[in-house]
């Protein structure tokens, strides 16, 4: 594995406060930066002081959007250890994005590293109040100046990091969501599956419009049918009906989620009936008609577990819960909160110690 190189800040930046810490403004001292070339490969891995990149105006990335990205926490515990969940699991999930956008895969093993290395350089910059933890944003872009349509031949592989707040102010709330009949995110076959800017910029008009109705995020039906629930938002989605729990089968345009794999695991490891498969918005419709719908949620690294309290479909207002989280929301949240923040055990092996 190559080395990577440290060359360390030489004014430390103000830390911002920790209450009402916002999602995502605030970035730490270094950052991890890796070149690619078709002749060298991946090289000169190193971490320096936090600064722009400067590009080429003509770079693929800037016109084409060959790109993706990851997202991750870590948490600092009570006793000072640093916890990573699932690292791995995004290093492998990078590489399929990779794959898909036609970018040259990254050594995992050098990618988790880097992301150790930069967190405990910057391990001062990870707030320790209930519900905080530092943002991990590792991403990959075409740096190649040429218009022509082809996979650039020259990248750029970078982990930055920011102090976030606690998602919510108090404890977990529930959001109402509008179920999104006209926009898609994505179809079979497209780029729905790979982490990657494009499938965020076409998701924010309907997401503007569903703000302007007073709801929070959308829920995505699939792209040829518009029949069939895919996620929420950025999130993956659960309902608990009449005891069992569903969620969409991957299929293709659906995003792998970490969590939403946590989820099942813990699922199964409770001996919760957890099924994956194609379900429909119409199947949502008439168990809530009959009083089976229980319960449902989003889950991703952001919010780990969002409860839904409201789905509008096509003026159809469906109250979930009575508005309120349910208690297998609450306590998936807390379980996988627990994990991830060194509270409670961890069975699974879920947690990595940066050292
Ligand atoms: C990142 C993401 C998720 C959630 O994935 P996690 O690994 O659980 O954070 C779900 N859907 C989309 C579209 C995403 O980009």
């Amino acid at each position: 594995m190559q080395e990577i190189k440290v060359q360390l800040s030489q004014h430390k930046k103000d830390k911002p406060a920790q209450e009402q810490l916002p999602f995502g403004r605030f970035f730490t001292d270094h950052m991890f930066v890796m070149d690619y070339s078709k002749d060298k490969g991946w090289f000169d891995a190193r971490v320096i002081p936090y600064q722009p990149i400067v590009l080429d105006p003509a770079a693929i990335i800037f016109h084409y959007g060959q790109t993706v990205f990851e997202g991750l926490k870590a948490y600092i515990t009570k006793d000072q250890d640093v916890l990573l969940f699932r690292p791995e699991e995004n290093m492998k999930r990078m590489n399929r994005s990779n794959r898909r956008l036609c970018i040259p895969e990254i050594d995992e093993d050098l990618g988790l590293e880097a992301l150790k290395k930069l967190i405990s350089i910057d391990r001062d910059w990870i707030p320790n109040k209930e519900g905080t933890s530092l943002y991990i944003r590792p991403f990959v872009f075409a740096t190649e100046p040429y218009l022509g349509v082809a996979p650039s031949t020259t990248y750029q592989f970078v982990i930055i990091l920011s102090p976030v707040g606690a998602y919510y102010k108090e404890g977990i709330n529930p959001v109402k969501i509008a179920v999104e009949s006209e926009y898609v995110r994505a179809v079979k076959g497209g780029t729905g599956n790979a982490k990657t800017a494009g499938n965020y910029a076409s998701s924010l008009k309907a997401q503007e419009e569903a703000e302007a109705e007073g709801y929070s995020q959308v829920l995505w039906l699939d792209g040829k049918e518009h029949k069939y629930i895919e996620e929420v938002g950025s999130m993956n989605v659960f309902f608990k009906i009449n005891g069992e729990v569903v969620t969409p089968e991957l299929n293709g345009s659906i995003l792998e989620g970490i969590t939403r794999k946590s989820v099942i695991e813990l699922l199964k490891h409770w001996n919760i009936p957890v099924i994956e498969k194609k379900i429909s918005m119409e199947e949502i419709y008439q168990a809530h008609g009959e009083g089976k719908l229980e319960e449902a949620f989003g889950t991703g690294t952001a919010a780990v577990i969002s409860p839904i309290g409201e789905l509008n479909w096509e003026n159809h207002k469906l109250t979930i819960h009575n508005g309120e989280t349910g208690e297998l929301s609450k306590k998936i949240y807390d379980t996988l909160t627990g994990i991830q923040t060194g509270i409670k055990e961890d069975p699974f092996n879920w947690v990595l110690k940066v050292e």
